[in-house]
């Protein structure tokens, strides 16, 4: 695996791989690997001739009060995790390689933005879309997978993709779950043993509500009643959000009769977590 950590280095080392006429596939990661992060790359190795991942925490998506600077690190283990499952190229650049002072450029994604994550996390979408396009120039994959745990992440994406006109094919991921059904997540590293049990009331909410509509309930207030009923379950879990939301323009759904996202966050002690399933 060739790490490369300037956008020149990454650029010639993508370009190669195209010149030879192979497709190239790609990853982009904040590092933290786990099994979620691992599926993308087997995706991406199916789907693609050559595999490119990138490791980089990305510090414009962090809120000032946001968890950056403590973000879990483990850059030795990522790159063997990722040696391990043929990945060939592996962009890891620097906060200064990727904003050199003066940069003022910004790819926002009106509406979209400001919706479920976007609505408490304030600036969130705007430094996801933005390091993703400034990726996806270092990189021109030709395929780019992601993970549907962060639904309102490949909305943004997927908009950003279309209305800049990226000629990126966007994949996107089933969530890879604890056997206890908690979604894997980085942030999980952050709970102890007792926010750990807390925190799969996220999954068992979705679970309640996914059973309520496979017995046929399509009112959306009452699918999110009944998720909200389980978040109950645990008082000292505080949900930011549960929504009922169209999948691409994430306006809330009243009555469910195509693909409906429910989506939940909450804070398990001072860690936010996000976890949906896909109604229909
Ligand atoms: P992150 O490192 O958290 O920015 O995540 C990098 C990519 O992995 C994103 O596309 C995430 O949606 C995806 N991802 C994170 N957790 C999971 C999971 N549990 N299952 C599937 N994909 C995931």
């Amino acid at each position: 695996m060739k790490i490369l950590s300037t956008i020149a280095e990454m650029r010639a080392a993508a370009r190669a791989v195209r010149r030879e006429g192979k497709l190239l596939g790609f990853v982009p990661t904040m590092g933290a690997l786990h099994e979620g992060h691992l599926s993308l790359v087997r995706a991406a190795r199916q789907r693609s001739d050559v595999v490119a991942a990138s490791i980089f925490v990305n510090p414009t998506q962090f809120g000032p009060k946001e968890d950056f600077s403590k973000y879990p690190r483990s850059f030795e283990r990522d790159c063997e995790l990722l040696q391990g499952e043929g990945v060939e190229l592996l962009f890891a650049p620097t906060s200064e390689e990727m904003y050199p002072p003066g940069a003022v450029t910004w790819v926002t994604v009106e509406g979209l933005s400001e919706k479920l994550d976007g609505k408490s996390r304030p600036g969130h979408f705007r430094g996801v879309t933005t390091v993703v396009a400034k990726l996806f120039h270092a990189v021109e994959p030709d395929v780019a997978f992601f993970g549907q745990k962060d639904a309102a992440q490949v909305a943004n994406l997927r908009q950003m993709v279309r209305d800049l006109n990226f000629a990126v094919e966007m994949v996107v991921c089933p969530i890879v779950r604890e056997a206890d059904g908690l979604a894997l997540s980085s942030r999980n590293a952050y709970l102890d043993s007792e926010q750990r049990r807390q925190a799969r009331v996220l999954s068992r909410a979705l679970r309640q509500m996914a059973a309520a509509y496979e017995r046929g309930e399509r009112n959306a207030l009452v699918l999110a009643e009944a998720g909200r009923k389980v978040m109950a379950e645990e008082p000292a879990v505080r949900l930011d959000y549960l929504e009922i939301v169209d999948p691409d323009t994430l306006d809330p759904v009243a009555t469910i009769a195509r693909p409906t996202l429910a989506a939940v966050a909450a804070y398990v002690g001072a860690t936010r977590l996000i976890d949906n399933v896909v109604l229909g």
